[in-house]
């Protein structure tokens, strides 16, 4: 099964509780101590997002925020199983395209 290779890389993808603003990511309560939500915490599976890859936003230049949690989406077991050692871009498809398409100055009239 791929249990073994579950546990060695799925508890490694969880983002933190709270976000940066200190805010519970399952409540949406400040400083959250509800023991609802450390448990759910606790045993839940996180997986790259499969929308943006993990960078946090979609679109030919980046401009547009994925509602995932900061590169992360949930996951079942099956989806996080399937998501185990899925090849992950090291850079966003924008950066790697140039913004501005410049036209080579035309050759032709002079010279
Ligand atoms: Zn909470
Ligand atoms: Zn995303």
């Amino acid at each position: 099964m791929t249990v073994q290779t579950l546990q060695a890389t799925v508890p490694a993808l969880r983002p933190l509780r709270f976000n940066f603003a200190q805010v519970c990511i399952w409540c949406e309560t400040r400083w959250c101590e509800l023991p609802r939500c450390i448990a759910m915490h606790e045993r839940s599976l996180w997986a790259v997002c499969d929308q943006c890859d993990g960078f946090g936003s979609l679109g030919d230049d980046g401009m547009t925020a994925c509602m995932c949690t900061h590169g992360l989406i949930e996951a079942t077991p099956a989806s996080a199983a399937k998501a185990d050692g899925r090849a992950l871009p090291v850079r966003p498809p924008y950066l790697d395209e140039p913004r501005f398409v410049v036209n080579a100055r035309p050759s032709v009239g002079r010279s």
